[in-house]
């Protein structure tokens, strides 16, 4: 898990890192307050203000191909280009998000979710983290290569695409990379929307899981029935959906549907042996960042297994019948749960949809109607070359700015659109981010690390060298 790096700690980068980060610290939190919640239609006009701010800061950069995505059926994206005037350069197509998650349940949050403030080396903010912050390092961290290298232009040839809808699943990226899939050519795509396994442990993430999420609608009798002239007599649908949802699990708490493990690719042994070997304090993380009581998972595997290499099904949301003060003494008509499913390996979604539909409609008894509604297509699983010229070449980057030549490698749980993104681009894809659990991202109280985010600045001028050093050649 080491790679080799020369002794870093005063690097031209990091001077032109520490030079530079007063005024960007400015412009990410101008960046912050715009509140670009791509979930929320009242929003979509600061998706597109959020759009055009960042705009205005890669033409500032001196990006002198920059434009606003916004004739299509997607949010506004921003695509920038800034050739580096060798046709010989290698190609990159960074990747990330400028939209948002809604930040519901203000009166959790410390500090207002949309007035961005520093305390004690930590943003505050919705986005600072998740993904302003992490895109917001490409900012810096350009004009730190520049600087750093004496030159007018990136050494490679650099393509920015922010999309404005990631936290909504990214509904139309293939469309999207499809429109604009001329623009795209690459080497390497670098996809900076992830983090690292802890401040003092930097790590590269080498996988994402796949998703895939639906609705199950059960549905009983016609009309909300006396449960004392009518309960006990025909199916209730609460008691029916809770039924199939219970069956998704047997008692080691495996997914029970059929198939669902056919084309899981397990870690190998040297894999696992890696995983165990992380700085991992389970218990810390159960009363920290899970906020939960004990780790519960499918048996045989570790926490970070099951959080990173295994599969899942999980009910996000229940509802149905009678929920207001008091008793109401009904057989309700309906019922309804919200799933999604991770994905590993070759798992496919559209194999999954079936699989559980089929499951789902083999559970339940006669007597309700059982529909199964799937959101979208999926996303598929994403797993990084990890002998890839590039994976070193971004360990080594972020050992320069970390001080160490210890960059290990790490699965992240979530889902993103990197699996379109490699399939579209047709190159290699590497994860570049600075995020940490402590960063509460998706949650109220959101944060990102100061002193980390320059770390990821000062990464991406080291990568910008680094692959120019490497050159198209190094690179296949
Ligand atoms: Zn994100």
């Amino acid at each position: 898990m080491t790679v080799e790096t020369p002794s870093p700690t005063n690097t031209p980068e990091r001077a032109a890192v520490a030079a530079g980060a007063q005024e960007w610290l400015e412009t990410l939190q101008s960046w912050v307050r715009i509140p670009s919640v791509s979930a929320d239609p009242d929003h979509h006009a600061d998706v597109a203000a959020s759009a055009r701010f960042l705009a205005g800061e890669l033409r500032a950069k001196g990006f002198p191909e920059v434009k606003v995505l916004d004739e299509g059926p997607w949010l506004p994206a921003v695509l920038a280009h800034w050739p580096s005037g060798d046709p010989a350069a290698v190609r990159v197509v960074v990747y990330g998000h400028h939209d948002v998650q809604p930040a519901d349940g203000v009166e959790r949050w410390t500090h207002p979710p949309f007035e961005p403030r520093i305390i004690d080396g930590i943003l505050h903010g919705r986005g600072a983290s998740d993904d302003k912050g992490n895109i917001a390092m490409h900012l810096l961290g350009l004009s730190a290569h520049l600087s750093a290298t004496g030159r007018t232009a990136p050494a490679v040839d650099l393509t920015m695409l922010v999309e404005g809808e990631e936290e909504s699943g990214s509904p139309h990226i293939l469309e999207l990379l499809q429109a604009y899939r001329s623009e795209l050519d690459a080497d390497l795509v670098v996809v900076s929307d992830t983090g690292i396994f802890g401040p003092e442990t930097p790590s590269v993430c080498i996988g994402m899981r796949g998703l895939v999420a639906g609705e199950i609608h059960v549905h009983g009798p016609d009309i909300d029935l006396h449960s004392g002239s009518f309960g006990g007599a025909v199916p209730n649908p609460i008691a029916e959906l809770s039924r199939i949802l219970a069956a998704l699990h047997d008692d080691d708490r495996h997914v029970a549907v059929t198939g669902f493990y056919d084309d899981v690719v397990d870690p190998t042994e040297a894999e696992r042996a890696a995983t165990a070997a992380l700085p991992f304090d389970e218990r810390a993380w159960i009363s920290g960042p899970a906020a939960s009581r004990v780790p519960a998972g499918e048996a045989g595997w570790t926490t970070l297994e099951r959080v990173g290499a295994r599969p899942t099904a999980e009910i996000n949301g229940i509802w149905g019948g009678y929920t207001g003060p008091g008793n109401k003494t009904i057989v309700p008509t309906d019922a309804y749960a919200k799933l999604t499913f991770r994905l590993v390996g070759r798992q496919d979604p559209a194999t999954i949809q079936k699989l559980v539909t089929d499951f789902v409609q083999a559970t339940a008894r006669p007597g309700v109607e059982v529909e199964i509604h799937w959101e979208g297509s999926g996303v598929a699983p994403l797993y990084v070359d990890t002998t890839h010229p590039a994976t070193t070449a971004t360990r080594r980057a972020l050992g320069l700015a970390f001080d160490t030549d210890e960059v290990l490698m790490t699965r992240e749980g979530g889902s993103g659109p990197e699996a379109e993104l490699a399939g579209v681009i047709g190159a290699p894809l590497v994860f570049l981010g600075v995020m940490t659990d402590a960063d509460q991202i998706h949650a109220p109280n959101e944060s990102a690390s100061v002193p980390l985010l320059l770390k990821g600045c000062e990464a991406v001028a080291h990568l910008w060298r680094e692959l120019a050093e490497l050159g198209r050649a190094g690179l296949e």
